[in-house]
């Protein structure tokens, strides 16, 4: 990429990342979906370590403070983003468990075999369910487990235009059975699997963005970016409001094996 190409780059992220950091979550979910999936896990301590991979501003970071006992270090790639989380952390009192990294999720820096459970929600899709799982593999304790929410198809025949436009956003999107293969074969045993409830998507995610989108085009105003990006969301939330029988995310929960 030539510098002004980078430089483009950078400022469109740049924005990206101003939009998300106006909402709670960067991705949809919930406080209870979190609670349900770490009701599955045992044995934290005080002495646990967890890391939150693509942890945004970390909104099931606090929850998962709240409900642990465990030292939790959130990683995201946007420093806005890890900011934010350690005032979130610091807000709560809860800045002596919850530490940021401003990190890559394909090139982490934990030492192998340190972690006791890997969290990640609505973040693996950007290296890819399944490499994601393999490459953070090594860094979990024998034993250890990993809780992940990803795009899942919730039938095996949807209309093309859904098709179409998922397989153009995530080609990583399969069908709850298929990622669990693809989970066992990278060496985890399932633990739990559940699908999301549609008001983690609606409620949570969606319905907030409407109030962020007039906050963002009023701060923005005439960049053209801004509003392409402001379109493209709004389409992708009626989408979800057409087709939302057919796709979800799912929360994955397994051990290492
Ligand atoms: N877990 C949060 C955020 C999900 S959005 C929630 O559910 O609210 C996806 C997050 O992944 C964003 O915060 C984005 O900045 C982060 N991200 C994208 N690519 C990344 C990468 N390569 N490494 C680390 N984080 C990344």
């Amino acid at each position: 990429m030539n510098e002004e190409n980078n430089s483009i780059h950078n400022f469109d992220f740049n924005l990206i990342c101003d939009y998300f950091s106006l909402l709670k979550r960067q991705g949809p979910g919930s406080s209870e979906t979190t609670i349900k999936a770490l009701s599955f896990i045992d044995n934290l301590t005080t002495e646990s370590k967890i890391a939150d991979i693509g942890c945004g501003t970390g909104s099931q970071t606090m929850i998962l403070a709240q409900h642990t006992r465990a030292n939790i270090v959130g990683v995201d790639l946007f420093p806005g983003f890890i900011n934010q989380l350690i005032q979130n952390a610091e807000k709560l009192g809860l800045q002596h468990r919850i530490k940021g990294v401003v990190e890559s999720m394909d090139n982490l820096s934990f030492k192998n075999e340190s972690l006791d459970l890997i969290w990640s929600e609505g973040a693996i899709y950007n290296i890819g369910f399944s490499s994601g799982l393999k490459l953070w593999h090594h860094l979990l304790k024998k034993g250890g487990y990993i809780a992940i929410t990803d795009a899942c198809w919730f039938s095996d025949k949807r209309p093309i235009e859904i098709e179409n436009y998922w397989l153009d956003d995530y080609p990583g999107i399969d069908t709850v059975g298929n990622k669990v293969k693809q989970m066992e074969s990278a060496g985890y045993s399932m633990v739990a699997v559940f699908d999301l409830p549609e008001s983690c998507w609606t409620e949570n995610y969606y319905h907030p963005q409407k109030e962020a989108q007039k906050v963002f085009l009023q701060r923005n105003k005439r960049n053209k970016f801004v509003q392409s990006f402001v379109v493209n969301q709004q389409q992708e939330a009626e989408m979800y409001e057409k087709y939302k029988s057919y796709y979800g995310y799912t929360f994955f929960i397994g051990k290492k094996s």
